[in-house]
């Protein structure tokens, strides 16, 4: 079956409609990185664009296609980043495009809460058929709501948790992201660049300690990881007094902590047990990233909530938050909403990029590229001591790069190697609460041979930078 067969709600755009702008899936260099038009549109920005908003690689890009961008000096760089997680179907999907070609000369925006339409519905039927919502007794099945960011998701997920709980405390972990929001800063653990000077933050958040398995106690499980972490929740907030338990299954901006496995299993059952709602935030790890649909499938965890953003629409903002009925109707009506909060051109985007992730199997897609990168990183971290770790799930793979024989971070190598990739046309990311891990997310359809080569310029970076 293709992705332009498989279309869940909504009619079928033509595929000829879909015609791709036919980028050859190679990666090509025409000029230096960036060539000298990106450097002139970067003078023109200088002079417009805030300051405060930074940009990984001042490439200017001018079209994109599959895991190719091609920037506007002709270069075709290898994008190993997918816009931080977000293209998971591959830059202009034939599906995605199709359908948001139709919808843009149909009806842009009407605000759902004056005058709805249909695929703001059909997008929160497929949310709800998607989401590894926990389900109670006798509950009323699973409702979603939309949005237009991945902070405002988690603002609303926290929102509503307060509302249906009457308690105000929300508990997040160390290394966390969960957006820039004045909430949402609060609730994000990285001081430099995301919080400096930007305070003061939202009442009432809570950090409890993470499971890290690289830097924990030696061979401290995931069920003693969640004891830790639920003594300081009990001892300083109070189990009573918590709304909600906020947590990436896999961190993303954090470094790509993977929790010991245990750690997610036992904080579930104790949230359930304490009547704390558990929110899992998968804005980055969503929508086939990690392996699975959500990665919270991957311990067989069922959240309350679940927030989305990132990857929901190949490329057009929306997020969402679901949830049990009880739960998510639990505010009163119009309490929740937004002028934007699921666009109609961003709901077709969706039901496009859904409907290719089911079509083309992503989930499996992304496992298939964890064993690529996996098959090129582990030989590398066997012989170079300043790979702390490569860790990470699915096409969410990442290198912790050290100090040999020690876990002290070394954020000027990773960006050193991270510089190397981008001069020589491969976009890669680094994150980490110490700037110390270089991150790997392309898109879920990139071609095998594509990836081989972004990785060898990769392999090809970290030997030159680290000491062996
Ligand atoms: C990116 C991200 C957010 C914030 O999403 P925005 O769309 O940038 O507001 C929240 N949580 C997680 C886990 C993220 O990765």
């Amino acid at each position: 079956m293709t992705a332009t067969e498989l279309r869940p709600g909504g009619t079928l755009p033509s595929p000829d409609a879909a015609a791709g702008t036919g980028v050859e899936q190679v990666r090509r260099l025409v000029t230096e990185v960036p060539g000298p038009r990106s450097r002139a549109l970067h003078a023109r920005r200088l002079a417009a664009v805030s300051r405060a908003v930074g940009s990984t690689l001042p490439v200017y890009v001018e079209r994109a296609e599959g895991a190719v961008l091609v920037d506007v000096d002709g270069n075709q760089l290898v994008d190993l980043g997918a816009g931080i997680a977000v293209v998971n179907v591959g830059h202009a999907q034939a599906d995605v495009v199709a359908r948001v070609r139709e919808q843009v000369a149909a009806v842009t925006h009407t605000c759902f809460m004056v005058t709805p339409y249909e695929g703001y519905v059909a997008v929160c039927e497929q949310l709800v058929r998607l989401a590894p919502v926990r389900r109670t007794d006798g509950d009323g099945g699973v409702r979603a709501a939309l949005f237009n960011t991945g902070a405002e998701a988690v603002e609303n997920a926290v929102k509503i948790a307060r509302h249906a709980t009457g308690r105000s405390a929300v508990v997040v972990f160390d290394h966390a992201y969960h957006g820039r929001t004045n909430l949402t800063m609060a609730m994000t653990a990285k001081a430099m660049p995301y919080k400096t000077g930007f305070g003061p933050f939202a009442g009432e958040v809570h950090r409890a300690p993470m499971s890290y398995p690289l830097r924990d106690p030696a061979g401290m499980t995931g069920e003693q990881a969640a004891a830790r972490a639920i003594d300081v929740i009990e001892a300083q907030v109070g189990a009573a007094q918590v709304a909600c338990v906020v947590i990436e299954p896999v961190q993303g901006e954090g470094g790509f902590v993977v929790p010991a496995p245990g750690f997610l299993p036992a904080l579930s059952a104790w949230c359930a047990a304490n009547g704390v709602l558990l929110v899992a935030d998968e804005v980055q790890t969503g929508f086939a990233r990690t392996g699975d649909v959500f990665a919270s499938e991957h311990e067989d965890v069922r959240p309350d909530l679940v927030t989305m953003a990132k990857g929901i629409a190949g490329g057009l903002p929306l997020a969402a938050v679901a949830g049990r009925a009880e739960v998510m109707d639990a505010p009163h009506t119009g309490g929740l909403g937004g002028t934007y909060g699921g666009n109609p051109v961003a709901c077709a985007a969706a039901l496009g990029a859904i409907g290719a992730m089911e079509a083309l199997d992503l989930p499996a897609a992304a496992r298939r590229i964890e064993a690529q990168v996996r098959g090129v990183l582990e030989p590398l971290a066997a012989v170079h001591p300043g790979i702390g770790e490569v860790r990470g799930r699915g096409a969410m793979i990442a290198v912790e790069v050290v100090q040999p024989g020690t876990t002290l971070p070394d954020a000027a190598s990773t960006a050193a190697i991270s510089a190397a990739c981008h001069a020589a046309g491969v976009v890669t990311l680094t994150c980490g609460t110490h700037g110390n891990v270089l991150r790997l997310l392309p898109p879920l359809t990139i071609e095998p041979a594509l990836l081989a080569d972004g990785l060898d310029v990769l392999a090809t970076a970290i030997g030159a930078t680290l000491r062996r």
